[in-house]
Order: structure tokens, then sequence, then C-alpha cells
């Protein structure tokens, strides 16, 4: 990895409160220490053309990615999220710490030169491949942590509790054996978890109970006053879930969170799909993020978030790559516009009357992400020197400025409008490839031979 720069100086700048020309930025110990505008380039300065803050990904299952593209044969029956799981199941059956490593890495390198520059890692692979817990509680969080460590990506730690099949408290099937915690052995856990993230310059420790389905109401409750971070949870992504919800408590999945824990600003509600017009009423005026992952909710048959009255009661959101079945942060984007549009069959649907609607995407996408993951969001004094630098000669930038370079790279550029990624300063990607990528590759290709029949 590169030495960090302490200076930059960009052409143009996408600050918190707008646009900005000729925007120097000093940084020290990683941080960002001083932004002025208008100021002309010093001789110690590392140029930019155009510079954006780095994204978050709020929510990401790393070792999925080592089964992205397996699980697209069509099966003898109906085939749906439930079909996918099956398979997931297998996959992880075989993964051992180093898998996950080589796997996560191939991942977080893939993240970073998309845009991402922090992972809310939504983990629940935990315990070794009989069920057994390691010796470590830690182990394959420790995995993560050097997945993240190798590539340079932030990490925003989910450590999930699981420990049911269903509603109402299930016991856990074969497929599950290596998610399932009890209370005092998750507690373990965490208590072991901060000198493991130690070794990352910024990390970020939440929990993640898994989903209604996976922890009962007394498991939930004992959770929360446990995190000192984000709660995220999976909720409402299958209408069946909505249906079980309904036969278990009377009340849907997001109608039942919001009646009975202390939902807040704190809580990151993933995926949240299927909703009454009050749900999303109440989840915006909570000040919940909505954590959606447009390509995975596309590739498993989700359906599509009600975003439009979501954004109109003023609701924060984020964007996650889930199973990492293909990790690009511009096609995220695109892809929740798009499913809007199509919904509705008009244009333009998630930007306020008269803005871009790639910069509005843009800029919440950064807002609620970074609420989510427990970090600053955008180019701020104190945020970490986290930079997305765009190719001023990529076509699908041409004649563009200000909120139209967003427009352009998130509806029309193809590949290569990201030239450079910058982690605390550092140059993590130049030219659009990651500094490590040959040997994350390689070590990824002999994992996968190892693992895939
Ligand atoms: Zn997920």
């Amino acid at each position: 990895m590169a030495d960090a720069h302490a200076a930059f100086h960009a052409r143009e700048a996408l600050l918190p409160e707008g646009w900005a020309s000729d925007v120097r930025i000093e940084v020290a110990d990683g941080r960002i220490a001083r932004i002025e505008t208008g100021s002309d380039p010093r001789r110690e300065d590392e140029r930019l053309a155009i510079l954006l803050p780095g994204m978050p990904n709020l929510h990401s299952h790393a070792f999925q990615r080592g089964m992205a593209g397996l699980a697209e044969t069509r099966g003898r029956s109906d085939d749906d999220f439930w079909g996918w799981r099956e398979i997931m199941y297998r996959f992880v059956g075989r993964l051992t710490p180093d898998h996950l490593h080589a796997i996560a890495a191939l991942a977080y390198m893939e993240m970073l030169e998309a845009g991402f520059t922090r992972v809310g890692e939504f983990h629940y692979l935990h315990h070794d491949r009989d069920g057994n817990a390691f010796g470590d509680p830690a182990e394959m969080s420790a995995a993560i942590v050097a997945a993240a460590a190798d590539t340079g990506i932030a990490l925003t730690h989910l450590p999930v509790f699981y420990a049911h099949a269903g509603f109402g408290g299930t016991p856990p099937g074969e497929g599950q054996r290596r998610f399932v915690h009890d209370l005092d052995g998750f507690a373990r856990l965490l208590d072991r978890l901060p000198d493991v993230l130690a070794t990352l310059p910024d990390a970020v420790l939440g929990i993640a109970p898994h989903s209604l389905r996976a922890v009962t109401p007394d498991e939930l409750a004992a959770l929360v006053p446990m995190a000192e971070g984000p709660i995220h949870i999976h909720i409402a992504e299958q209408m069946r879930e909505v249906a079980d919800c309904l036969a278990w408590s009377g009340r849907r999945p997001v109608e039942w969170l919001l009646a009975t824990m202390p939902v807040d600003r704190r809580w990151c509600f993933v995926h949240a799909t299927h909703m009454t017009g009050a749900e999303t009423a109440e989840m915006a005026a909570r000040g919940v993020v909505a954590g959606l992952c447009p390509i995975t909710e596309a590739n498993l048959g989700d359906g599509l978030f009600p975003a439009i009255d979501f954004l109109v009661a003023g609701g924060c959101w984020g964007i996650g790559s889930d199973s990492n079945v293909l990790i690009n942060m511009a096609e995220e984007l695109r892809l929740f516009e798009y499913g809007q549009r199509l919904m509705t069959r008009s244009r333009t649907m998630l930007a306020p009357p008269g803005a871009s609607c790639g910069a509005s995407l843009y800029r919440g996408a950064l807002v609620g992400g970074a609420q989510a993951l427990g970090a600053p969001a955008g180019l701020a004094i104190d945020a970490p020197a986290d930079f997305v630098t765009l190719d001023r000669d990529h076509p699908a930038l041409a004649a563009r400025s200000g909120d139209a370079l967003l427009d352009g790279l998130v509806f029309a550029a193809r590949q290569g409008a990201i030239d450079s990624i910058w982690r605390r300063g550092r140059r993590v990607v130049a030219d659009g490839r990651h500094f490590d990528r040959a040997c994350i590759v390689n070590r990824y290709r002999r994992t996968l031979a190892e693992i895939v029949e």
C-alpha cells in the first residue's frame, strides 16, 4: 500500500454543502484536518480532478461472494429465496477461516474498486464446520478483520445473533448449526471483539439480531442493551416472512418491531421490502435507516421497497451489496431508481423536483449509509480521508460538472469512471485496480477450487 498523502487539491469536490471548486484538503493521521475552497494548489499537493466522498456499503455477507453465479440454474419446482438459501447452506458448510479470509478479501477489494470505502459486515458464520464453537469465539470474525486489513476497507462489524429457524422459537435446523448462539455465548463473542477489531484503524462494532425468525422477543429485549453501536436486522424481505409473522403475532414484521422495541436512529432495517403505508411512515419518523440492496433483492426476487412514500416521509436510506452476487456501487443506485420507474411507469422518481437524480441518490446513500454504520459522512473535518476520484477523461463524464457528473456516473458509465480510491489518505485503488489485486485473485481462485465441487 502506498504512503499516506498529507495534502490534496481537487478541481471539483462534493462537500456536505454542495459542489465546490479548487478545494484543498489537509490530512493528519488519516483524517481530514482542514478544508479550503477557492484555493490554489501547492507544490506538495496530490492533484485530483473530481473528488467524491467514499460510499458506505451498509450490508454485506462477504462469504456469499464465493457462491456468486452458482445458484442460477432453474430448479425442478418453484425457485425463490428459500431455494437459494438451501444452496447457500450447502456452500457455507465447507468454509474454513482461511477460506473466509480469501473470499472476503476478494469481496472487499471489489467493493473498494467500486467506490465503497466502508463495509457493514453482517456476520453470522461463527462456528466450525461441525457446528462446534472454535476455541476463540471470534475466530471467524478475525478472518473478516484480516480481509479488511489486507484490502484497506473500513469495517463496521455486525456480529449476528441467530438462535432459531422460525417465529416462536423453532429450534435451528442442521444447515444453521454454524450460526447459532445462546445469549451467554453471544456475550462472550461481544466481549472478545474489541481486541480483535483494535488492529484496524477506525473499526466500529455493532450488533445484528438476524431476523424476527431467528430471535425470540425475550432474546431481542436482552440483545438491545448489549449494543454500543448500530443495530441491524433483516426484516420483511419476503412475503412468506410477513405471513408467518402475522400468523405468529397478529402483526406484520415492521409493525411488530416498531411497536415492541425501542427503535430509533441507531437501527437499520435491512430490506423492509413489504410494508404498509403506516409502517413506512412510522419507520421514517423514527429515523431508522432503510438498508436497501437492489441487486440482491432483484436476484432473489424479493420485491420493491416503497421508496417514494418513504422519501416523502423524510426517510433515511443507504445501499448494501448483501449477497455480493455483483459488487457495483453505481449499479445499486441505478437499479434502486429504475425499480421505481418500472413500477410507476414514470421517470426520475427519487429526486426532489428540479434536482439531479444521480446526485440525490449519491447523497442519500452517503448520509444514510454513514448513519447506519456509525461513521462520519462525507468530506468533513475529522472524517477519515476516504476519497473516490473520477476519471475526468471518461466519455460518460465529458462536458459535465457538478451534479451532472453523478448522473453520468450512475446512469451512463459502463465502467472505468472511478479512477482512484483513497482510504485514510492512502491510495488503495489506482486506474480502477486495487494495489494487491493479482495476489488476492490468485488466492481466491485457489480457495474456490478447494470448496466448489
Ligand atoms: Zn442480508
